[in-house]
């Protein structure tokens, strides 16, 4: 990961730093990570480093297309690696609990948006909220 990620960054003209490279490992490590989180677990091993650092690292890696970001509930926006398939986040207003599922299952929809308005829709980029099984069912009980 580490040897690909140096590639990447120099092939765009960066340079990988210990920071990048730091950020990007910790990206990898938590799966999903807001800055805040991202930079708590940078400081167990590195104290030095400040949230300013963790917010420009994260744009030059996004830049470099080797992390992405959705916007999950409210709060800052959620960073991952883009080593794995692209997906759906479903945020339930009742617990907070994340599920995801491949956003392959939404090209009727974005195939859809496509013919009827031209607009290429990215579904990834937004978190769709609404109820988890578990909340969904207590709410529905008298
Ligand atoms: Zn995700
Ligand atoms: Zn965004
Ligand atoms: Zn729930």
């Amino acid at each position: 990961m580490t040897a690909a990620a140096v590639q990447v960054l120099h092939e765009h003209g960066y340079r990988a730093t210990p920071q990048r490279l730091l950020v990007l490992a910790a990206v990898g490590e938590l799966r999903h990570a807001t800055p805040e989180q991202i930079l708590a677990h940078i400081h167990q091993t590195s104290p030095g480093v400040n949230l300013s650092t963790v917010y420009r690292v994260l744009e030059v890696l996004e830049d470099v297309d080797l992390v992405t970001h959705a916007h999950i509930g409210s709060g800052s926006a959620t960073y991952h690696a883009t080593d794995g398939p692209a997906h759906l986040h479903f945020r339930c207003g009742g617990c907070g609990r994340v599920q995801s599922l491949p956003a392959i299952i939404a090209e009727p929809f974005v195939q859809q948006v496509r013919e009827r308005l031209g607009f290429h829709a990215d579904v990834t980029h937004a978190g769709i909220d609404g109820r988890c099984r578990e909340c969904a069912a207590t709410q529905e009980q008298p």
